[in-house]
């Protein structure tokens, strides 16, 4: 049998590929964008969190503990968790009066999470959806991902798997059978800045994308618009100038900038790198960042506002 991490499972999504979806999102990421959407499915390992609104300062966590991994610190009497000392035996939660500490994800079998999707096949056969994995990176576990998709594919619903593609070129072989559309994240074109900014080089992701162009898989390249980071005149011309140079041109679709995240940053003690309160972009705005990529030639450029 073959377990994963996973962080949530969201049904009727209409954003993560056709129809209406069930999507999955697996823990794990190689990427280290600093606006990441979804901060609790950056690291791999299922993390004990702590939420300071939520708590009401009665040590009784601290107290519970076996491991001495809970402290409490002045003056706040704020909670510190030292993770390597925590063993995720989940006592501090049981403990709990207001549930201020959870776990950020859990660890299912590839069987048992594929039955719970499959469960919503009727509304993926009325509106031509299917299940669609996301994290995190699907690609960070691979055999748990190819294990999802072939047991859907296998259910002949359609599967769509949203990934950056910063994964070795054997992992994006192995789900290529499987995987009916592929979206694949573009963010910042010069590789400097890449490496820089995401902590990932852009060379392999580049390989890996011409790769499954080439073979013909079905594609879509996502660009989220970020303020001071993608969204700007300068990367979106060069990646622009670098969709249009492909052999096979697929779709592009720019993705509005979504600041519901900066609440998940709050809740777990993370830096949020935008100014507080900024909006999403306005129609004419988005209008203006989809002429930018038509002008280097990149013909079919959507976005939803
Ligand atoms: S999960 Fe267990 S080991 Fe970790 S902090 Fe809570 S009680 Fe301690
Ligand atoms: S048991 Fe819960 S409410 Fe009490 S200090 Fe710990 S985290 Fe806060």
């Amino acid at each position: 049998m073959t377990f994963g991490a996973i962080f949530d499972v969201k049904r009727f999504a209409l954003h993560d590929g056709q129809g209406v979806r069930t999507t999955l999102f697996l823990k794990g990421c190689p990427l280290s964008c600093p606006w990441c959407q979804n901060p609790e499915g950056l690291r791999g390992k299922i993390s004990l969190r702590w939420t300071s609104s939520k708590c009401i300062r009665c040590g009784q966590c601290v107290t519970v503990c076996p491991n001495e991994a809970l402290s409490r610190e002045e003056p706040e009497l704020d909670i510190r968790i030292d993770h390597i000392e925590c063993d995720s035996s989940g006592f501090c939660i049981d403990e709990c009066p207001t549930a201020a500490l959870f776990f950020d994800g859990q660890r299912v079998s590839a069987g048992k999470i594929a039955d719970e999707m499959l469960r919503d096949r009727d509304f993926f056969d009325t509106s031509g959806g299917g299940i669609t994995l996301s994290g995190g990176e699907p690609l960070a576990q691979t055999a748990f991902a190819l294990e999802v998709l072939r047991l859907c594919k296998e259910a002949a619903v359609h599967t769509t798997v949203e990934t950056s593609l910063s994964a070795s070129h054997a992992s994006v072989l192995s789900i290529m059978p499987y995987t009916d559309l592929f979206l694949v994240d573009q963010k910042i074109v010069d590789p400097t800045m890449h490496h820089k900014i995401l902590g990932t080089p852009l060379e392999p992701i580049r390989e890996n994308l011409e790769f499954l162009l080439a073979e013909g898989a079905s594609v879509v390249i996502r660009i989220p618009l970020i303020p001071g980071f993608t969204a700007t005149d300068e990367n979106l011309r060069g990646l622009g100038t670098y969709i249009a140079s492909l052999e096979h041109k697929p779709r592009v679709e720019l993705l509005n900038f979504n600041p519901l995240a900066e609440n998940k940053y709050r809740l777990l003690n993370h830096n949020w790198p935008i100014p507080r309160r900024t909006p999403r972009y306005t129609r004419d705005e988005m209008e203006a960042f989809a002429s930018i990529l038509r002008n280097t030639g990149v013909e079919r450029t959507m976005y939803d506002n």
